[in-house]
């Protein structure tokens, strides 16, 4: 399987040859502001498989999980493109809104959604995770 896809302005581009681990919807604080009040939309890879070109910005955080955590975004858009923590580099977190075909795609649980305000649409047919979800 091969991923494409970039940034809104096209500035930064990636390429992905592997299946994607999982799928979530974060419905934590720290999302809400990169995706506008709603949950970003998180597709999980192998470190390895992703190649990236063109520049990033590195916004580093604690999460609320604890984690040291880096989002980066195009310098040029502000397009939120990925994000990584510091414990698993091993794994690279892609926004799914950067994907050239979003349909290749989908979701497979709804996480942190105790911190999702009280009209956020929750997807009903999966899971819900109040807080950070056991890995795997
Ligand atoms: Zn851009
Ligand atoms: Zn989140």
């Amino acid at each position: 399987m091969t991923i494409e896809g970039g940034c809104l302005c096209k500035t930064v581009r990636y390429r992905i040859t592997a299946e994607p681990l999982t799928m979530r919807l974060c419905w934590c604080r720290d999302c809400q502001y990169l995706a506008a009040g709603n949950a970003t939309a998180n597709v999980v890879f192998p470190s390895e498989a992703v190649t990236i070109t063109g520049p990033l910005s590195d916004f580093i955080s604690v999460a609320d999980s604890g984690n040291v955590m880096h989002r980066k975004f195009c310098p040029e858009c502000g397009t939120p493109m990925f994000s990584q923590a510091e414990v698993r580099p091993h794994v690279i977190i892609v926004r799914a809104g950067t994907l050239d075909d979003p349909e290749q795609v989908r979701p497979v649980a709804n996480i942190w959604t105790e911190s999702a305000p009280g009209w956020a649409c929750l997807h009903q047919d999966l899971p819900h995770f109040p807080r950070q979800p056991p890995p795997g």
